[in-house]
């Protein structure tokens, strides 16, 4: 082990993509500026957000990159980036980057520089020695949407084929689980059907909970590109950026979205827009589902939502008329307590409207991380790796034969989910935890309760890029990791296209890639022979590749990296043969269930519902104001980890932690504007200052997640089906702060 580490941090990790990459010329990708004219580019897809945009990276001689530009060729952003990804390189050079492990000195509390193998030593130890007191369950994982493929396929292997480890989650518990469950149930596999051409192709886009002109505004961007002259609706509380562009905002209660989803259900039938040949042919569910929105009458869903009866009445013949209707959700969706019924609704509507398959059509979830996909399909977690069922004998069979594994290694259940694995340590059960590429002490909801739980956990790893998070603060063992850029793999983004990303940068130090720190954990471990085949990114993108076979995800058509770069990313299913037994056509842009087939044992999509419940924490005498969060700007990526580190970045989005308050509200309080104010929850208080704005109705307020104290204030309720948290509706109050 310790020759494979020695040899690793000679060679850093690998090659440099250098050899890999051709003049601009050879890619027809037009001029480079002429500053950079002399040098080779690296394309590479952005490791931010889901939107899968790629970046030219320039090269110098030696192949490190020297600056970037998006490019203009590739199908998803053509030659458009956000803020976030021009600013792309910048996070890496920070001077907190981690350059060695780091071991906290029992006797002095202070976290210090330490040998990759004493690291290492320390890592198996006392893991090894948690779970011989405690058991195999005694130690967790919680990872993220942000590292590539063919690390979340390692990391879910190793730590339950190889170290035993049986509850493991990640941060797309967050963001993305609420789209997986909905997908799966009602399509029988979490396959979001869109492509992002439908954006340009709609006669109608209705956004629910969304806010791409900041959350993805290369998406708007496409939006933007349509020449059908379509309507625009957005669905949310708050007057956000998207909703001030749009050619209608309905500005619905909070959360009262399920019972306007079953109101616009009802209204469809009763006026005849339901497309019967659709649903007849393609769905199963319907009766049962059309005799539940009875009760959803115009006069109750007006009343519940606080929207007049004509907006319902308008929408709904909107959504059922229109030749061409798209419906996307994101966080104000799947951020909800009952967020997996609300999605399915959603659904729903598209299934009775015949909108799917077709272009400009769909019911369409917007993704978050830039690997979210990924995740949802290799985090090894819910799903067995690669989308199979721990639960069934023959998918546990199929996936230990592919990986040439024990079958007794792999687990016949699922595992626990993020709160839950907290709720294991409350408990006593989890008394290890490996944290990797991500925040929890600042992004986790209640946040303030991971404090608590730092104190029973006996050990906490942390692996990341910097020794500065809030997490990282916390830790026992600190492991520096390599970011974007200085390590090479794929990205799965929203529109289901496997796009490469590129080594151009070298890690700072002893900083590894987190697939060379799982082979090293593996090796420490004892369990490196099970990973043998997975000996580099490619090599283990050829074993997911094997595990897509059959699968609704099939890609086993793309031939390895090269093909991806060449090809602009390739959407899955890809498979080697079509059904006519031909090779796959690589379409730049392809949408799913054409042929009106689903993935479900009969081929037809279900219709899911269940009523709607009151808000888990609403407002009262006490906490007598809502409050919503959100994404702040387009500069800002979640708990700003990263795009803090830009001076950029940082000069386009503020810098102080602000709420937005409306101006009835302020008036009543005596609260003027840029005033300091103090915003308390029942868990916690956050000193802010006042945004006095319309964009919040009177009653409600905003507060941008990439500050720390946010999810200080924010209530621990979870959707049943999903488990992901409800971030976007709590009972708060605004003090005045005391002066001495
Ligand atoms: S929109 Fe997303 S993928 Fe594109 S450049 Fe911005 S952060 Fe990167």
């Amino acid at each position: 082990m310790i020759s494979a580490l020695e040899s690793l941090l000679l060679a850093k990790d690998g090659p440099m993509t250098a050899e890999l990459v051709r003049r601009p010329g050879d890619f027809g990708l037009g001029q480079v500026p002429a500053r950079l004219a002399p040098h080779a580019t690296a394309r590479s897809i952005c490791g931010f957000c889901s939107t899968g945009c790629s970046l030219q990276v320039h090269l110098n001689d030696a192949g490190e990159a020297i600056n970037l530009t998006p490019d203009p060729e590739y199908p998803v952003n053509l030659g458009m980036a956000c803020p976030k990804g021009w600013e792309a390189l910048t996070p890496l050079a920070a001077p907190d980057r981690l350059t060695t492990p780091l071991q906290r000195n029992t006797a002095t509390g202070r976290l210090e520089p330490v040998t990759w193998e004493q690291a290492l030593q320390t890592f198996v130890s006392r893991f090894k020695g948690i779970q011989s007191a405690h058991g195999p369950v005694s130690v967790s994982f919680l990872s993220t949407g942000q590292i590539v493929t063919e690390e979340m396929a390692l990391l879910g292997a190793l730590a339950k084929f190889g170290m035993g480890l049986r509850h493991v989650d990640s941060n797309t518990r967050q963001c993305m689980a609420t789209s997986h469950v909905a997908y799966k149930q009602s399509f029988g596999f979490d396959a979001p059907p869109f492509t992002y051409a439908d954006f340009e192709e709609s006669d109608v886009l209705v956004f629910f909970g969304a806010n791409p002109c900041i959350a993805h505004p290369i998406m708007w961007q496409r939006v933007m590109r349509n020449r059908r002259n379509p309507e625009i609706v957005v669905i949310d509380p708050r007057r956000t950026e998207t909703a001030a562009a749009a050619t209608l905002h309905v500005p619905l209660r909070p959360k009262s979205d399920l019972t306007l989803l079953y109101g616009l259900a009802r209204q469809l039938i009763v006026t005849g827009r339901v497309k019967r040949e659709f649903v007849d042919a393609h769905t199963n569910g319907y009766e049962a589902f059309a005799s539940f929105v009875q009760a959803f009458t115009l006069e109750r869903v007006a009343g519940e939502t606080g929207l007049p009866s004509s907006t319902i009445e308008h929408l709904a013949a909107l959504i059922g008329t229109r030749e061409r209707v798209s419906l996307w959700w994101t966080m104000g969706i799947n951020q909800g307590h009952e967020s997996t019924r609300t999605a399915q609704a959603i659904i729903n509507l598209a299934l009775m409207t015949g909108n799917i398959g077709r272009p400009g059509t769909g019911a369409n979830s917007i993704t978050g991380q830039c690997n979210a996909m990924g995740s949802r399909l290799f985090g090894n977690a819910t799903s067995l790796l690669g989308g199979y069922d721990f639960e069934s004998a023959a998918d546990r069979a199929h996936v230990a034969s592919v990986l040439k594994l024990d079958v007794d290694l792999v687990p016949k259940e699922k595992s626990w989910a993020y709160d839950q694995i907290l709720d294991g340590i409350d408990a006593g059960k989890i008394r290890g935890l490996w944290v990797i590429a991500t925040n929890t002490a600042h992004s986790w909801i209640n946040q303030g309760r991971f404090a608590d739980l730092r104190r029973k956990l006996d050990f906490l790893v942390v692996q990341d890029l910097y020794g500065t998070t809030e997490t990282a603060q916390m830790a026992d063992l600190v492991l520096p990791a390599a970011g974007w850029a200085e390590k090479e793999g794929t990205f799965i983004n929203s529109e289901r296209r496997i796009g490469v990303t590129r080594k151009v940068a070298r890690a700072p130090g002893q900083a590894l890639s987190d697939f060379a720190i799982f082979k090293l954990v593996a090796a420490a471990w004892g369990c490196g022979h099970l990973f043998r085949d997975w000996s580099s990114p490619e090599a283990t993108f050829r074993i997911m590749r094997e595990l897509s076979r059959g699968r609704p995800y099939d890609f086993t058509g793309i031939e390895g990296y090269a093909q991806l770069e060449s090809s602009g990313g390739i959407q899955w299913p890809f498979a080697e043969r079509d059904d006519t037994g031909a090779p796959s056509r690589g379409d730049r842009e392809r949408r799913l269930f054409a042929d009106g087939r689903f993935f479900t044992a009969d081929g037809r999509a279900r219709f899911f519902f269940d009523p709607p419940r009151p808000l888990p924490e609403a407002p009262d005498t006490d906490y007598p104001l809502l409050l919503n969060t959100g994404r702040g700007s387009s500069a800002q990526w979640h708990t700003g980890s990263r795009t803090n580190k830009s001076a950029v970045l940082r000069r386009l989005a503020p810098t102080t932690l602000y709420v937005e308050i409306n101006p009835e509200d302020a008036a009543r309080l005596g609260i003027q504007a840029q005033q300091p104010v103090v915003v308390a929850s029942r868990r916690g208080r956050a000193e802010a200052f006042a945004l006095v704005t319309a964009t919040v109705a009177p009653g409600q307020v905003f507060m941008p997640m990439h500050f720390e104290a946010v999810n200080r204030l924010t209530f621990p309720a979870f959707d049943p089906h999903s488990r992901q948290p409800s971030y976007k509706c709590c009972a708060v109050r605004l003090e005045l702060p005391k002066h001495d």
